[in-house]
């Protein structure tokens, strides 16, 4: 990227004029296999088939490794093997298995930088969130879950709190380790066994857990990790031994998931799409505000389920969120996701690169006003600049759609009640935020909107012990919490 002078503004710390300097994190004693088996009743094993597929890195478009490609034998295997771990692991003392999930936990810290750059590298997002968010809130899920293995009696009082007990679980390429954990965690610690496919385009960080599985002893079988595209995750939903599906992943297939098991005695959970919006009022503390609405659309490079990817600004503060907003914008460093002071990173795949452009195209076409960040991109490998789309309608594709890209849509509002509707009206309802220095509004504001989260004077904040999940087309069903524990058994 060369030197260049920037204005790095809070996110890094420094608000004064910094010299920028690469930093590229290291990548010696990163252990990679060339080829990855699947990982079937403790051992790892080829594919039926005899075939792989690669994972590249999307910053350099070059191949990581091979991957198995599991098919309908191979999920068969799995779940086999999954069934007969079922009856040990669930009737072990709870406080037992809970021994098992912490050494987990314990061992994700130990390899916390392994598995930062592992997940850059694969997924394409900035080492600083890898580092950050990502892999400590994977060892911070393993850890909530495990102090709640041997409480569940307590937890639900008058139950009796059971192992449901094969779990197929089917995860998105976003949030590759954290979205493991947060499936594996609770699962394993209320006595179910696990099938767990990662996506095709970020399956390393699942398989280097399947790794620390190993390493923590737990028995054969308790966690199986077949690796695939949809074809492989449809043979985990249509597998007739699956007592349990949990998936994450985008609306249209999560449809197709719900078809497929009725009139089975399945349960599911689904955790699909959004299109969240970001309201700041004219009380808001509006340089916290710009902050956070910037975190809201290009933490993750937009590749966030509850990005808040519409922004709603109160007219009288209009024009001055919008230059504060262009002007952070062109501070924002896009590039090699491996350098500390990169704050956007690679697009995760060439098809996600092309479905972000087609919705920039859209957008243009549909008559809103354009602007994308100054920075230069790098020659090589998916990316895209910040962008913002102003003087946006209701009605516009890019108010309406999840695009899943750092592209945010912009319109104004007069009243609470017009901001209301407006937030209330896309198919989805999974996050919110609200800006406002009155908690009136604030409790207003989140009694009425139809969203699984609603942030206040803050965005994007996890923590284990919340629940989190939506309404309407994103899907039913919580995890996080007791509520993601609860999924997990059968409370009689
Ligand atoms: P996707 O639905 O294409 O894929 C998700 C997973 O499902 C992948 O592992 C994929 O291989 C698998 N899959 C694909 N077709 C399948 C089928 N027919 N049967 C079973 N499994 C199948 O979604 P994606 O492109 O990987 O992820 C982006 C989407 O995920 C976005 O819409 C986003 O909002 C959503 N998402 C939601 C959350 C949430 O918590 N609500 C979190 C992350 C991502
Ligand atoms: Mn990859």
């Amino acid at each position: 990227m060369g030197k260049k002078d920037l204005n790095t503004g809070l996110k890094l710390g420094v608000d004064s004029k910094w010299q920028y300097s690469p930093a590229p994190e290291s990548t010696s004693h990163i252990n990679l296999k060339k080829k990855y088996d699947l990982f079937i009743d403790g051992k790892w094993v080829a594919p039926s088939s005899g075939k792989y597929f690669d994972t590249i890195n999307p910053a350099t478009e070059e191949k990581i490794a091979d991957i198995a490609e599991a098919n309908e034998k191979d999920v068969d295997k799995a779940v086999k093997a999954a069934r007969k771990a079922f009856g040990p692991w669930s009737k072990l003392p709870a406080k037992e298995r809970a021994k098992f999930i912490y050494r987990i936990a314990r061992l994700i810290q130990e390899r916390a930088r392994e598995f930062s750059v592992i997940e850059s590298l694969d997924g394409g997002k900035a080492i600083r969130e890898s580092r950050d968010v990502d892999v400590p809130l994977a060892a911070a899920h393993f850890f909530y879950n495990a102090g709640w293995a041997d409480k569940l009696d307590y937890a639900f009082p008058g139950k009796k709190p059971e192992a449901i007990g094969v779990a197929g679980q089917i995860i998105p390429w976003n949030f590759p380790l954290l979205m493991a954990a947060w499936k594996l965690a609770p699962a394993l610690a209320c006595g179910n066994t696990v099938v767990l496919k990662p996506a095709e385009t970020t399956p390393l960080t699942a398989l280097k857990l399947a790794e620390l599985v190993q390493e923590a002893g737990l028995p054969d079988g308790v966690v199986n990790i077949v690796t695939g595209a949809g074809s492989t995750g449809s043979s985990i939903v249509n597998h007739n031994d699956i007592d349990k599906i949990a998936f994450t992943g985008s609306t249209g297939v999560g449809k197709i998931i719900q078809k497929s098991i009725v009139g089975t005695n399945k349960r599911a959970t689904l955790e699909l799409g959004g299109k969240a919006a970001n309201i700041i009022f004219e009380d808001a503390p509006i340089d916290q505000a710009v902050e956070g609405i910037i975190n809201g659309i290009y933490f993750n490079q937009g590749h966030v389920c509850c990005a808040g990817s519409r922004l709603f600004i109160e007219e009288p503060v209009y024009d001055q969120v919008i230059r504060k907003l262009k002007d952070r914008i062109n501070t924002l460093i896009v590039g090699d996701p491996l350098d500390k002071n990169t704050d956007i990173g690679a697009i995760n795949s060439k098809a996600q690169l092309k479905t972000i452009k087609d919705y920039i195209k859209i957008g243009k076409k549909e008559g809103a006003e354009f602007f994308e960040g100054s920075c230069s991109l790098p020659s090589k490998g998916f990316f895209c600049k910040p962008t913002l789309f102003t003087g946006v309608a209701q009605s516009n594709k890019i108010v309406q759609e999840e695009i899943f890209g750092p592209v945010l849509a912009v319109q104004t509002f007069r009243s609470v009640d017009e901001v209301i509707k407006k937030a209330n009206n896309t198919p989805y309802g999974l996050s919110a935020g609200v800006w406002t220095d009155k908690g009136s509004k604030i409790f207003n504001l989140t009694s009425q909107m139809r969203a699984g989260v609603v942030w206040a004077n803050t965005y994007n904040k996890f923590d284990p012990a919340s629940p989190f999940g939506g309404y309407k087309e994103s899907g039913f069903g919580r995890e996080g919490g007791l509520h993601g524990l609860s999924a997990y058994l059968n409370l009689n």
